[in-house]
C-alpha cells in the first residue's frame, strides 16, 4: 500500500529508467549530456564578498540514485543544497533540476523536490497530524490529498501511533522522521536532505537509512549531506567529495577507491610466526616484503602488476614453503583513508 503511494506512475524507474514527468517537462533547456540527469549543477560559485563558499562546483545526480555529499564542516554543503531548493539565489554557474533552470524556472523545479534541512524546525504545540496538514496545504495539496497521503506517509516512516501526539512529546529521531514525512508528502521525484542523520542514535539512524533505501527502490532520487562517513557508504550510489568549497571527487566507492594512488598491497596473515615469508620477495612483481607485525607479512606489488597473477604466486609460494596461513587478501583503502586523502590533508594545510 505504501509501495502504491511512491510514484504511483513511476514506480519502475529504478536506476537508469526515465521517470517520466521529468522528461516531458514543457520548456525545459537541458544540455545533451545532462539527460537522465536529475540534478546539474555546473561551474556554481557563491561568494560572500570576496569569500567562495563554493568554488566552480559541478555535478551530476542521476536519476533514481542516491547521492552522498560529504566534506568537513563549512565545506559549502549547505550552501549546495539551498542553492538547489531556492533559499540562495544569487550564485553564479548552471542548476537544473529534471532539465527546470534555477533560478529562472524555479516554479517548475521545486514542484519535483522536497526538502529536510538540516535542522528541521515544527511549533512544538502542533500535533504531528496538524503539521503535516498545514505542510501540505503549503505545498498546494488539496484536503483531500492531505487525508490521503498523512496515513501513508506516517506508515512508511513507522510513524502512525504518534500521528496524533504532539511533536513536543516526540524524541529527536522521530522529529527528524515528521521532517522527513512532511518532505516527502507532495510525493517528490527528487529528496533532498540536509546531515539527516546528524545528532540520531544508531537506531533512528538505521530506521532513516532503511527509508532512503526504500524510497530510491520506488525511483525517488536522493540527495544527502553528511560528515559521516560511514552513513553515507552504506546507502550512496555516488559519493561527491567537497573541500572548502571544491568538488575533490564523485564518483562510486570502488571509483574513489581505484583513483587513489596508493600502491597495490597484499596482505598475508601467518598461523604461526616463521621467517620463510622472506622468500615472498623473490616472486615476479613483488617489490617489497616486510613484517610490521608478528604474522602479518605484507607484500608490496610493482607498479601496474596483475594482482591476480601475483596473488596466485604468492600461494603457489606458500604451498612450496609449507607455511600455514589463516588469510590472504589484497588490502583496500578504508573509507577513512579515501576521505583523509582527499579532504584532511588540504583541511590541514
Ligand atoms: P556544516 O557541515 O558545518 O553545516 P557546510 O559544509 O554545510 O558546513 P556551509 O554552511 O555551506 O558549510 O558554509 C560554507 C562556508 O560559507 C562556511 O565557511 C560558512 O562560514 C560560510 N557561510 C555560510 N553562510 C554564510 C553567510 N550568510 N555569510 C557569510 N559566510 C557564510
Amino acid at each position: 500500500m505504501v509501495e502504491g503511494f511512491l510514484h504511483k506512475t513511476n514506480s519502475k524507474n529504478i536506476k537508469g529508467k526515465t521517470p517520466n514527468n521529468l522528461n516531458i517537462a514543457v520548456g525545459k533547456e537541458m544540455a545533451q549530456d545532462s539527460l537522465n540527469s536529475c540534478v546539474v549543477l555546473r561551474e556554481v560559485t557563491k561568494k560572500y564578498g570576496t569569500f567562495r563558499a563554493l568554488d566552480n562546483v559541478s555535478f551530476d545526480i542521476k536519476e533514481g540514485e542516491i547521492f552522498g555529499y560529504i566534506g568537513p564542516n563549512g565545506a559549502g554543503k549547505t550552501t549546495t543544497l539551498k542553492i538547489l531548493v531556492g533559499l540562495i539565489n544569487d550564485f553564479q554557474g548552471e542548476v537544473q533540476i529534471g532539465g527546470y533552470k534555477v533560478p529562472k524556472q524555479k516554479f517548475e523545479a521545486h514542484q519535483l523536490l522536497g526538502y529536510l534541512p538540516q535542522n528541521v524546525a515544527f511549533q512544538e504545540w502542533r500535533t504531528v497530524n496538524h503539521a503535516l496538514k498545514t505542510f501540505g496545504k503549503l505545498s498546494g495539496l488539496t484536503d483531500a490529498q492531505v487525508e490521503e497521503r498523512i496515513p501513508k506517509i506516517l506508515e512508511l516512516m513507522s510513524l502512525s501511533e504518534v500521528r496524533h501526539k504532539k511533536i513536543s512529546q516526540l524524541s529527536g529521531g522521530m522529529t527528524q522522521k515528521v521532517g522527513l514525512a512532511q518532505a516527502l508528502l507532495h510525493d517528490p521525484k527528487l529528496l533532498v536532505m540536509d546531515e539527516p542523520l546528524g545528532g540520531l542514535g544508531p537506531l533512528s539512524r538505521y530506521q532513516l537509512k532503511e527509508i532512503v533505501l526504500k524510497l530510491a527502490k520506488n525511483g525517488t532520487t536522493i540527495l544527502f549531506s553528511s560528515h559521516i562517513l560511514s552513513d553515507v557508504q552504506d546507502v550512496a550510489n555516488r559519493i561527491g567529495i567537497l573541500s572548502r568549497g571544491k568538488i575533490k571527487m564523485v564518483g562510486s566507492m570502488n571509483e574513489l577507491k581505484s583513483q587513489l594512488s596508493k600502491q597495490k598491497t597484499v596482505e598475508v596473515l601467518l598461523s604461526y610466526v616463521s621467517d620463510k615469508w622472506q622468500k615472498f620477495s623473490s616472486i615476479a612483481n613483488v617489490s617489497k616484503v616486510e613484517q610490521p607485525s608478528p604474522g602479518r607479512v605484507l607484500v608490496y606489488l610493482s607498479e601496474d602488476t596483475d594482482e591476480e597473477q601475483v596473488i596466485n604466486d604468492i600461494v603457489a609460494n606458500i604451498v612450496k614453503l609449507g607455511i600455514r596461513i589463516r588469510r590472504i587478501a589484497m588490502l583496500s583503502p578504508s573509507l577513512d583513508e579515501i576521505y583523509l586523502n582527499y579532504v584532511q590533508k588540504e583541511e590541514k594545510a
